[in-house]
């Protein structure tokens, strides 16, 4: 029997109408039957259905739109109920914030018990020299495979949702997972390395609130302390950020004059600081040099190896969770987003 796999297209380039990038209508009946006629084989690899909750270029897309579709995942896909819905789910989706996407599904979605496969494409089905055809056929392949994690098919890899970020915005491979070899490649045939696909650890678990409260401070040097304790701390305590992410240098260093009263500041107000690094790969390390250790006194957060999507994915969807504290949430690794040790 043929595997049933529903595609919920959400915008994104992959879909759009040369020339000019037109917006199509998702929602027609008809465009099911586009897609199958840009990518016949569809019909071969699954039974495909489609729906489209909403259409937006992925710059346009937020924490709610992530809620939207983690809870239509378990309503029309039947995830996180045994037997039900279809074999797997393929969410089309522009490529620029997919990552976030990806991570934030990957967390909301925790003991996952199907392919979750986000996929795009740089250039529209309509345009000549696609890649958009390639992407949709093999992520389409793929939520037939059985792997329970929420994934990313992208060119010729497929990477963990939760670790891959866009770092190119040209390239027909457009994503890498930095610290993460890929959990299998594309090629003339799809291989994927089984032994590290992660399994459920217990029941499948849907925790779709978000807090969006969140600021990120990437340090420069020069950077002001004064100007980022102005924007985050004058305001009324009700306007302030439930969190700071601090993208710091190298391992999680900050300059010590002006950031560290700062965030011992934040600290007294009670809104937790988790420092994050600019580097793509390597992780933090604060008990390396004395800036960090007075970070970690300060009760800073460490994000490890977390790309910075998933660190902002948990954040968010750690603070409305207040049976722990975010630093717990953090010491946690819900689904393969961070490596501890
Ligand atoms: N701006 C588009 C989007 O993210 C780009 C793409 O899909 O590749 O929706």
């Amino acid at each position: 029997m043929a595997s049933r796999v529903l595609i919920v297209h959400t915008g994104g380039t992959l879909g759009m109408g040369m020339p000019g990038h037109r917006r199509l209508d998702l929602q027609a009946k008809e465009h099911l039957d586009r897609l199958v006629k840009q990518v016949p084989e569809l019909l071969e690899i699954a039974d495909c259905e489609l729906i489209s909750p909403f259409n937006l270029d992925s710059s346009d897309i937020n924490p709610g739109h992530w809620t939207q579709l983690a809870e239509l995942l378990v309503e029309k896909g039947g995830v996180g109920q045994a037997g039900e819905g279809y074999d797997g789910i393929v969410v089309i989706h522009g490529t620029d914030t997919m990552a976030f996407t990806a991570s934030a599904l990957a967390l909301m979605l925790r003991n996952l018990d199907r392919p979750v496969v986000l996929t795009g494409s740089q250039r529209s089905l309509d345009a000549w020299r696609s890649d958009a055809r390639a992407n949709l056929a093999s992520a389409v392949e793929v939520a037939t495979m059985g792997l329970k994690e929420v994934v990313l098919v992208f060119g010729d890899v497929i990477l963990r949702g939760c670790r891959a970020v866009k770092t190119d915005a040209n390239s027909y491979r457009a994503f890498q997972a930095p610290g993460l070899s890929p959990l299998g490649t594309i090629g003339t045939q799809i291989d994927v390395d089984w032994e590290r696909v992660r399994q459920p650890s217990g029941p499948f678990q849907l925790q779709t609130a978000m807090d969006q409260r969140v600021m990120t401070v990437p340090l420069f040097p020069g950077l002001d302390a004064a100007r980022v304790y102005d924007s985050v701390l004058a305001s009324e305590s009700h306007h302030r950020p439930r969190a700071v992410v601090l993208q710091a240098f190298g391992v999680g260093n900050i300059p010590r004059l002006g950031f560290l009263p700062l965030v011992q500041a934040l600290g007294e107000a009670t809104i937790p600081v988790i420092v994050g690094r600019q580097c793509l790969r390597g992780h933090t390390d604060l008990e390396l040099y004395p800036g960090g250790r007075s970070l970690l006194d300060a009760g800073v957060i460490e994000a490890r190896n977390m790309t910075y999507e998933a660190i902002i994915a948990k954040t968010m969807w750690g603070l409305p969770q207040p049976e722990k504290s975010l630093q717990d949430w953090f010491s946690e690794n819900i689904a393969g987003e961070v490596n501890l040790h």
